[in-house]
């Protein structure tokens, strides 16, 4: 067992603090990876305040962090995917079944068994699973992905989740030439769909609380940006999106969205507030409009974004912070005032 540095959180409202953390031995097939960089998603906030206590048993402590990149330190005998000294990612997964029909599409957020999330799982050896405000972790190879020469580690990073959370439903509902896209909320998840949609080939537009990002947004690959704050938005892109993904952390109105979409496209959430969300059906049957749900991507998915951004040369656009701003960072998630993702250089834990 080897024992390492981390940032943890003890309970709901304490801030989070420096920790050791034991992880696993290698087995077989278990790479050991040293962390370089994790990211700050607003996931890992709504975990360790408690926001989805309805849904996940929360243990502390816990350090989370599901963003992660790093170099292999080392390998189990039989690992034969990955070799010490290679660039690799870890993102919200660490395990699943691998036998049911959805991890044999290569859907394994989506195992029936339940996929072993990266912190607040259960680990192989029974413990509960730690993230990636660490030094180093242990995975199952299969759960490693490689990040392509080209894209630097730290701007990696956030891709383990908040690029392939907007690639999976910007592939699986067709981005591409000849569709418009709306990215709701320019935070970690909205500057990379609107990176990822653009690339794709999408005409793209934020829509965002007030204009203060717009610059940002233009220069991130957005087409236009409107204000959700200033009511003749929804009066001028009535009916206008084939598709609009809702990144948004809070709770919001989902009907004025709803009436955004064109006959026969689609909201999309990735956001997952604490609190359930409401709809009048009316903003469904008029325009036969669908509202959907998404969960990261499968391992494969992932691998393909990961290569899809370096042939387009795509990262995320972070700012690097030490350990001990790790509260300060989630301050300033909280207050929508990321530009556009803190990543933690972890050799400062
Ligand atoms: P983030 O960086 O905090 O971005 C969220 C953005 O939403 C903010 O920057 C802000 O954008 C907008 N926003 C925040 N509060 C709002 C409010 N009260 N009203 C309207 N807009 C508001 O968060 P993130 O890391 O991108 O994560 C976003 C959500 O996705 C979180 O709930 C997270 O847990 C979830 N998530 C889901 C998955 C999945 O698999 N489905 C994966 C990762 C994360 P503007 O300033 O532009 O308005
Ligand atoms: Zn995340």
């Amino acid at each position: 067992m080897l024992t390492v540095n981390a940032y943890a959180a003890t309970s709901a409202t304490e801030p989070l603090a420096p920790a050791t953390i034991d992880r696993r031995d290698i087995g077989p097939h278990d790479v050991l990876v040293e962390i370089k960089y994790c990211g700050i998603c607003h996931s890992d906030i709504h975990y360790v305040r408690g926001d989805w206590a309805a849904v996940f048993d929360v243990q502390y402590p816990v350090a989370p962090g599901h963003e992660i990149a790093g170099i292999v330190s080392d390998v189990g005998s039989e690992v034969t995917r990955h070799a010490v000294g290679d660039r690799v990612g870890v993102g919200c997964m660490v395990g699943s079944c691998g036998e049911c029909v959805n991890c044999r599409k290569g859907e394994e957020q989506h195992c029936v068994k339940g996929c072993t999330l990266t912190y607040g799982g259960i680990d192989k050896d029974g413990r509960p699973t730690q993230g990636g405000y660490s030094t180093h972790i242990v995975v199952g190879e299969d759960f490693v992905v490689r990040i392509p020469e080209g894209i630097g580690l730290d701007v990696a990073a956030p891709l383990l989740c908040a690029g392939i959370t907007t690639y999976s439903p910007l592939r699986h509902w067709g981005a591409g030439p000849g569709t418009k896209v709306a990215v709701v909320g320019l935070g970690g998840l909205g500057h990379m769909a609107v990176k990822l949609a653009h690339a794709l080939g999408a005409e793209v537009t934020v829509l965002s609380q007030s204009l203060k990002k717009r610059e940002d947004g233009l220069r991130l690959g957005a087409d236009h940006f409107h204000a959700t704050g200033d009511p003749a938005t929804f009066e001028t892109l009535a009916g206008s999106f084939d598709l609009i993904v809702n990144t948004v952390s809070a709770r919001i109105d989902l009907d004025p969205l709803l009436w955004l979409v064109s006959v026969d496209g689609s909201l999309v959430n990735v956001g997952a507030p604490a609190e359930p969300l409401s709809l009048n059906v009316f903003s469904l049957i008029m325009g036969r409009r669908s509202f959907a749900g998404s969960m990261i991507g499968g391992i494969r998915e992932t691998q393909e974004m990961l290569d899809f951004c370096a042939e387009h040369h795509l990262g995320a656009d972070i700012e690097l912070i030490p350990a001990g701003k790790i509260n300060e960072a989630y301050d300033r998630v909280l207050a929508s005032d990321v530009r556009y993702r803190f990543v933690i250089d972890t050799s400062t834990l």
